[in-house]
């Protein structure tokens, strides 16, 4: 199971560092993961300010 990102992300990029595998992008004017290459660590959803990142 990937994380997800809901329509709560402001877009502030806290996130994008985190990530290990640079799962994340932006699109939209949004953050968005790649489930394909997300490893489920979290470390995302730990950092993001408006808590938007959960596990699917
Ligand atoms: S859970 Fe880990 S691997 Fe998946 S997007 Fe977040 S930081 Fe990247
Ligand atoms: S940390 Fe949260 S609000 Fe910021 S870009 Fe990532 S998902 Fe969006």
């Amino acid at each position: 199971m990937a994380y997800t990102i809901s329509s709560e992300c402001i877009n502030c990029g806290t996130c994008d560092s985190e990530c290990p595998v640079e799962a994340i992008s932006e699109k939209d004017g949004a953050r968005w993961i790649d489930s394909g290459l997300c490893q489920d660590c979290g470390a995302c959803a730990g950092v993001c300010p408006v808590e938007a990142i959960a596990s699917a």
